[in-house]
């Protein structure tokens, strides 16, 4: 059944997934998400850029495609005809449409991949488009978004097509150097090529709802392994859930989620620019501040930090912070439940926050792997500091950990680099970070989001090398001891703050934390405001300066430093 008006534009369609019959203008109205089943059907470039970019403000890219026919292939017609027969049908000259836009009021270069065109496939033009438009962004200092649609490479240009995937990437490169935000949007369907260069480099990825995107197609893998996929495969739920995208976002929400990542990204830049000017102030010394407050026994303090009603990560991240954008993934084939990250707002200012995330409930435990991160977890946060100094944005930590991860699993995927390569990477970290340990500071899971500038600590937190029962167990002859192992060890925070190991205690609200999360969620957020913001108008190369000096005047170095000056 068609239905076509005066104009010749079909006035009904069929969804593709429910076979509702639909009114093409409510379709339209609707973004082409079908209002009966959700279905997200594909959407032309110029159509996409309408979506996304504030009325009126898309410029086009000068730059025409040009006519490349390199290897003069021919399949059962010349690809110059089907080049003409796809030009036709889509009004556009290549499948790419790339220009200069504003979206929700920031400025951005703009490169969106057309599926009608040849299957969205990476040729030569393509390539160049996507190029110039990644050139124009860095000569005007721009962001640059990407919404890939693609089957891959295109054949009927030879290894040239598969040449445009490094071209690309090292211009993508470029702007990665100088700290401009890359963010791609996989729509349906992005494969091959395309999928294994820019649409996944870029520093955020987002998935459109209802997108699929892998290397290999599913037929192709069918047909190699001879097994059936499982259910979802490379569906954007599926990718999330490896590990793979940042964020799966309806198309309703896709502006409005640019929106808010561009202008964290512009603000960052602003930030670094500013922090690069002035010469460096002189180092603040920072008084190791003794909490006037009883002292509690360690092994209390050991139970109380370790209370299922303290506030979680995500907790201050509610309560704390302002509006914030979790990041997922490690990029690698994981996104570990037990360490959230992403971008906050403290006191109006724009930063990364990563934490490790324990739970209230057994429930909530259980499915946060008791806060204890696996390698992708150590991995998504290593990801989250290097984006966050690239922007320039300042990163705070919050650690609550028993430990990480201690299983067979962890073990396989090289636990011990992920970690160290994290305390490798925060000690050189060129934008500040400041750390508040909220409940466990567990051995080197703790350290791994802990080399900071400023190190803080609640008042009934505790920070150790091993948990009390380990130690009990390897030193005290029977099971018992755990309470003298906690007294032994010197882990809570005014122990310490004597050791200069932490800088500051976060006084906690009578009783404890558990006791008034408000309370404890203000103290921590004055505490990161006070100790934050003078290190913002601190240049990186200072930064690092003193937070390696900050970590070399510990133990045997301080006392031999202290010989020496006798
Ligand atoms: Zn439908």
């Amino acid at each position: 059944m068609t239905a076509t008006a005066p104009s010749g534009e079909t006035l009904w369609s069929r969804c593709g997934g429910c076979a509702a019959l639909l009114y093409r203008k409510r379709l339209r109205r609707n973004l082409d998400v079908c209002p009966e089943c959700g279905r997200h059907a594909r959407v032309a470039a110029p159509e996409r850029v309408r979506q996304l970019v504030d009325p009126g403000s898309f410029r086009p890219l000068p730059d025409r495609a040009v006519e490349v026919d390199p290897i003069g292939f021919v399949d059962v017609l010349p690809y110059p005809h089907r080049l003409t027969a796809a030009r036709s049908d889509t009004g556009l000259p290549e499948a790419v449409l790339c220009g200069t836009a504003t979206v929700g009021g920031t400025r951005c270069a703009l490169a969106v991949m057309d599926f009608r065109f040849l299957g969205g496939s990476l040729g030569c033009a393509v390539g160049e488009l996507i190029t110039r438009t990644a050139e124009q962004a860095l000569e005007a200092r721009l962001p640059l978004v990407l919404v890939t649609a693609s089957g891959g490479a295109r054949m009927q240009e030879g290894a040239l097509s598969l040449m445009q995937m490094a071209t690309v990437s090292q211009a993508m490169a470029a702007l990665r150097e100088v700290g401009l935000l890359t963010v791609s949007v996989l729509t349906d369907p992005t494969y091959g090529g395309v999928a294994a260069s820019f649409a996944t480099s870029a520093d955020l990825v987002l998935a459109e709802s209802g997108a699929r995107m892998g290397f290999a197609g599913p037929r192709v893998i069918r047909q190699v392994t001879g097994r059936s996929l499982p259910e979802g495969f490379q569906t954007a739920e599926f990718l999330l859930r490896h590990g793979q995208v940042d964020l799966v976002v309806p198309r309703h929400a896709l502006r409005a989620r640019l929106a808010t990542l561009l202008a964290v990204a512009d603000a960052g830049r602003r930030a670094a620019n500013r922090a690069g000017a002035p010469a460096p102030p002189p180092e603040a010394a920072h008084p190791v501040e003794e909490s006037g407050a009883p002292v509690r026994d360690a092994w209390e303090t050991v139970r109380l930090a370790r209370h299922p009603g303290r506030p979680t990560t995500l907790d201050y991240l509610e309560t704390s912070f302002d509006g914030f954008t979790e990041l997922h993934g490690d990029r690698l084939g994981g996104d570990c439940p037990a360490v959230v990250g992403g971008l906050a707002r403290l006191d109006g200012r724009h930063l990364m926050v990563i934490g490790h995330q324990k739970g209230h409930t057994t429930a909530e435990l259980a499915a946060r792997n008791f806060g204890m991160a696996t390698p992708a977890g150590h991995r998504k946060a290593l990801r989250l500091m290097r984006l966050a100094a690239r922007l320039g944005l300042p990163v705070v930590t919050l650690v609550d950990t028993p430990g990480a991860d201690p299983g067979v699993d962890a073990e396989e995927h090289g636990q011990a680099a992920a970690i160290a390569e994290n305390i490798l990477t925060l000690s050189v970290l060129p934008t500040p970070v400041v750390t508040v340990v909220t409940g466990e500071g567990g051995s080197g899971g703790a350290l791994a989001l802990a080399v900071a500038d400023r190190v803080l600590m609640l008042q009934h937190a505790v920070y150790s090398v091993i948990s009390p029962e380990g130690c009990a167990a390897i030193l005290w002859p029977g099971r018992t001891a755990a309470p003298q192992a906690a007294r032994a060890l010197r882990l809570t925070a005014p122990d310490l703050c004597r050791l200069g190991v932490v800088d500051e205690v976060v006084p906690e609200p009578d009783g404890s934390a558990a006791d008034d999360p408000e309370a404890t969620a203000r103290a921590v957020r004055q505490a990161l405001l006070a100790n934050l913001l003078p290190l913002l108008d601190v240049p990186a190369v200072t930064l690092v300066q003193r937070r390696r000096r900050r970590f070399r005047r510990f133990g045997a170095a301080r006392s031999s430093a202290r010989a020496g000056a006798r």
